[in-house]
């Protein structure tokens, strides 16, 4: 049975991580759409084009070829990005670009698209309210500013992705404010999502928490079509 699978919720909540992994589990394809507008913004930046500027980046559309491979990995125009997309000044750009209606059809056409074939978990911000909006389970993944900077953090460390606590600490406040604030398909819950709160949730409590979310919806869309 093919099942869709959306996390929403803000940045830095810990959605990919989840996500994976419960992909993993299940089965599922996981589609990292936030990884798709980091890589429309890395190309305006690569390009030299203010990400401030709608018209200029919007008029770049026809040139910029995003795909997704297995592994996480990230091309755009064929070049693996997977790495600079992460990148302190790629965070920071991002949610000018995704607050352009052009640039989020162009991309949200494409992923509805690749949902269209396989059991898919996807996260975002508007996966449920918009992308999605017959997913069959909603998920919108919280925890407080502190928990999620401290998480991303650690994870860019990790990485080898210099940065300090502070700038991430902002960037998660700044990306939060513009991404639920802006006009087309803003940040919020779906009125069908599962808040789930993860400040005080390990990542194999959540994965868990998930797990038994899906396979509860799957019991009952077994038995509908019965
Ligand atoms: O998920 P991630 O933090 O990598 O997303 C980067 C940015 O992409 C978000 O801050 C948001 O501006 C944008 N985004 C979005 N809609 C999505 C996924 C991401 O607006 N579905």
């Amino acid at each position: 049975m093919k099942i869709t699978v959306a996390i929403d919720g803000p940045a830095a909540a810990g959605k990919s991580t989840v996500a994976k992994k419960v992909a993993e589990i299940k089965g599922y394809t996981y589609i990292d759409t936030g990884a798709m507008y980091r890589a429309f913004t890395w190309y305006c930046m690569e390009k030299g084009v203010d990400c401030q500027n709608e018209a200029a980046c919007v008029a770049l559309i026809p040139e910029v070829h995003i795909k997704l491979r297995p592994g996480h990995i990230v091309l755009c125009n064929d070049r693996d990005i997977s790495k600079e997309i992460r990148e302190p000044r790629v965070s920071g750009n991002v949610s000018y670009i995704a607050s352009y209606k052009d640039i989020r059809l162009f991309l949200v056409d494409q992923q509805r698209e690749m949902a269209g074939k396989h059991s898919v978990i996807m996260d975002g911000r508007d996966i449920g309210t918009y992308v999605l909006p017959n997913a069959d389970v909603k998920i919108f993944q919280i925890a407080s500013v502190e928990t999620r900077a401290i998480r991303r953090y650690d994870e860019n460390i990790s990485k080898g992705i210099p940065c300090t606590l502070e700038e991430i600490e902002e960037d998660v406040r700044k990306r939060d404010y513009i991404d639920s604030h802006r006009d087309f398909a803003p940040l919020k819950p779906a009125a069908d999502s599962i808040l789930l709160d993860t400040s005080f949730m390990s990542v194999d409590e959540v994965v868990e928490a998930v797990i038994e979310i899906i396979d509860k919806k799957v019991a009952e869309k077994e038995a509908n079509n019965a």
